[in-house]
């Protein structure tokens, strides 16, 4: 059977399949921890099934304006006024169906075959995919001092005349990293001078731990957003932990909405009025929901330090925010598929190798589960891979001897 040598091409997402794995191994019955996926484990804010229910039930749904509900759009202006303080017009922002189709859009939208997109290493699974899915090609920028912020310096070099758009995700997924205040005021600088479209992902910015904030791009323009290249990507997913809820937006100048409205029209029509409903519930919701998640979230990143510290030869990043860490398991192997592949098999926790994100020698554990499941995940690890460790561990009512080390 003949596919397109494009498409042919594009991987899997190794987070997506690794769920399947686990799901599959969960009902065969075996005990699995799962420390790859991104989402919390929180129920729906009652606001946002409340408001999408009423829709529903009014018997009513059917295609909304491509853009998004009128309604939506006027509670993501309000949200982007308060968390951004930055007043935007509504045709300003397009709501799509997650922060993913959302930044798939807006690649379509400006890059043309060949032009080249920046990325810094460590970065989100999806980024090169999506640039190569629309003829571009990604240009992947890693810092060499191995300390996951990136470097102007770096960024100047790889920028070539076929530069069109830097990707920036900060915080950042997979590292928890917060860009420094001065690297954003930098970037944005930059890129408004030399006319390259700076594309800041979002989506994690009010996961923040420890009274830190992430600076948000607008406060370093001097420029109107008309004429800025600024383009900030947002999303429910993980502010609220609606991810199966699938709204995402994008806030952009003028014209590039009007064509990436057109984009979206000709393929998906519009994101799903019953979940947009829902996204809008969520927005106009009691915001104290948002906080408790993040101090839910920064509880499990503390355990997870905690655990992960008694490791002899792990590095480990204190993540900033996002669900994320990145430690190095270098000591233990190299190879950090082979090595995720040996922690499922053997100890029956999913990680997420680092290979995936650009960071060889590294897996991505996420801290987004249950704090027993963050503990109990990261001793099987230990247990695993720790010659210092006991030799004998209780997986589900089983014990089992560690024979390999
Ligand atoms: N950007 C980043 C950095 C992400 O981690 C994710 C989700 N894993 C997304 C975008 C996509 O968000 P959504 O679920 O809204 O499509």
């Amino acid at each position: 059977m003949s596919v397109s040598e494009l498409a042919g091409a594009i991987v899997e997402s190794p987070t997506l399949r690794l769920n399947e794995e686990a799901r599959l191994l969960r009902e065969r019955g075996e005990p699995v921890i799962h420390l790859g996926i991104g989402e919390p484990k929180n129920k729906t804010p009652i606001t946002a099934i409340l408001s999408s229910a009423s829709k529903l039930s009014q018997g009513d749904v059917k295609y909304c304006p491509s853009d998004g509900l009128p309604s939506l759009k006027k509670a993501i202006i309000r949200y982007t006024e308060e968390a951004y303080d930055k007043l935007v017009a509504p045709e300003n922002v397009i709501v799509s169906s997650g922060a993913k189709q959302a930044i798939f859009n807006i690649l379509y939208t400006i890059l043309n075959p060949q032009d080249e997109v920046v990325i810094l290493a460590p970065y989100w699974v999806s980024y090169p995919e999506m640039v190569k899915m629309v003829y571009g090609v990604p240009v992947i920028v890693t810092p060499e001092d191995g300390s996951f912020h990136p470097r102007m310096a770096d960024i100047e070099r790889a920028v070539s005349s076929s530069t069109k758009a830097i990707i920036v995700n900060s915080p950042n997924n997979p590292s928890g990293v917060v860009y420094r205040e001065e690297f954003i005021a930098q970037i944005v600088e930059f890129c408004e001078r030399k006319k390259i479209y700076l594309i800041m992902d979002d989506i994690y910015h009010k996961l923040v731990f420890d009274g830190r904030v992430a600076p948000p791009c607008y406060r370093f323009t001097t420029k109107d957003l008309e004429d800025s290249r600024l383009i900030v990507i947002n999303g429910i997913a993980k502010l609220y932990g609606m991810t199966g809820f699938r709204i995402g937006w994008c806030v952009a100048p003028r014209k590039i909405i009007t064509v990436m409205n057109n984009v979206q029209a000709q393929t998906t029509s519009c994101a799903s009025p019953v979940m947009q409903a829902g996204a809008e519930g969520a927005l106009l919701g009691l915001q104290s929901f948002v906080e408790a998640l993040r101090l839910t979230i920064q509880n499990n990143r503390d355990v997870a330090m905690r655990e992960l510290s008694s490791f002899n030869g792990v590095k480990t990043h204190k993540p900033d925010g996002t669900f994320y860490c990145l430690p190095d398991f270098r000591a233990y192997s190299s190879n950090s598929v082979e090595l995720s592949s040996f922690l499922l098999k053997k100890a029956l926790v999913v990680t997420v190798p680092g290979r995936e994100f650009g960071m060889e020698g590294h897996l991505r554990l996420s801290f987004a589960g249950t704090v027993k499941d963050v503990t109990e995940g990261i001793a099987r690890i230990k247990w695993a891979l720790d010659p210092t460790s006991p030799n004998d561990i209780y997986i589900g009512d089983k014990r089992l001897i560690r024979d390999w080390l």
